[in-house]
């Protein structure tokens, strides 16, 4: 059994019901040496069946994920599932109270911590459950992201290019499921330690979004991200009630697009003012202006730009207007068609 320090009031081993309880990890305050941060979890189980370990909150300024599986927890019943569903609806409480993306509590960010280490932060811990206790268990893992305050994002389920081709064929099956209108490949260009590729490696089917982002939730997103969440768990197998098609959605085909080149993300080459120059989902050409910097301390100078690097679409802009040299303030994307990709 795992040497993590987290204590659960959770029964992952009682065959049927509804629980509703915490993760406690240890961590001491100033005013709070005992203290404990808690992470709250439900598990309804009925019977034998697909086991789903549905989280948000991972970054936690990332907030439709969390609203739609807060609505879960009150919403479903154990009638309305087969097997076992988890959810986690905020994997970082501190930092969906600050509406801030790392841990308050640590400075970390969640998505950098995998596997784990059950004797570090907070956030490490924490890490280290998931891989070592709750992946473990599940056969699939789902993980709903938003851009977060710095990114706006157009709305899509996202996933990695997993090398294993039978993982992959079933993991582009449920982002399709998800019903939004463009589903996207990406790729890690910021730093490693993914929970998503943890779960990858431990051969889980994984599923991950990107539910709008920059602040701003509109109503729309909110009602995309619910109503696309519980297809894929009917998807899944472990919510009752009959999946519904892309073309029963009144939707095209899955619209695949790739971002899978270093040279697809673009950043700020220097500090100042973002001006965003195209809408998301808007078609670009090679050496189209995305965006550009403003000085604010040499007015007198013309701003800098940020180009398309190829022709694609535009999936995610900045946020915020104030940017810093290296910021992430566009990411162009390509059609792909994802099942003949080797
Ligand atoms: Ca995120």
């Amino acid at each position: 059994m795992s040497s993590n320090p987290i204590h659960t009031d959770i029964d992952y081993g009682r065959a049927h019901g509804k629980q509703s309880g915490h993760l406690a990890i240890p961590y001491s305050h100033n005013l709070g040496g005992w203290a404990n941060l808690r992470v709250p979890i439900s598990v309804i189980r009925n019977g034998a069946g697909p086991v789903v370990l549905l989280m948000a909150g991972n970054h936690g300024d990332e907030y439709p994920g969390q609203v739609a599986i807060l609505r879960l927890w009150r919403e479903l019943t154990v009638e309305d599932v087969t097997g076992t569903l988890i959810l986690m609806p905020c994997l970082n409480p501190p930092a969906a109270k600050a509406s801030t993306r790392l841990s308050p509590l640590d400075g970390r960010n969640f998505n950098r911590c995998f596997p784990g280490n059950p004797n570090g932060s907070v956030s490490e811990i924490l890490a280290h459950y998931l891989t070592t206790v709750l992946f473990p268990m599940a056969g699939y893992v789902i993980d709903l992201h938003t851009g977060g305050r710095s990114m706006g994002f157009l709305p899509c389920a996202h996933m990695h290019l997993v090398p294993d081709l039978k993982q992959r064929a079933r993991m582009l099956a449920a982002a399709e499921a998800f019903l939004t209108e463009v589903t996207f490949l990406y790729a890690d260009v910021a730093g490693t330690g993914l929970l998503p590729v943890e779960a990858e490696t431990q051969g889980k089917i994984v599923i991950t979004t990107e539910m709008g982002g920059a602040e701003l939730v509109p109503a729309t997103i909110h009602r995309q991200c619910q109503a696309g969440l519980r297809n894929v768990l009917i998807h899944c197998g472990v919510l009752r009630g009959k999946e519904l098609s892309r073309a029963e959605a009144g939707l095209k085909p899955a619209r695949w697009v790739q971002s899978l080149d270093r040279s697809d993300y673009r950043f700020a080459p220097e500090s100042g003012l973002y001006e965003n120059c195209v809408e998301l989902g808007e078609p670009v050409k090679k050496g189209d202006l995305l965006g550009q910097v403003h000085s604010l301390e040499n007015p007198d100078r013309a701003p800098v730009p940020v180009e398309a690097n190829a022709e694609g679409m535009l999936v995610a802009n900045r946020g915020p207007s104030i940017v810093g040299q290296g910021d992430c303030v566009a990411c162009v994307a390509h059609d792909v068609d994802p099942r003949k990709l080797p």
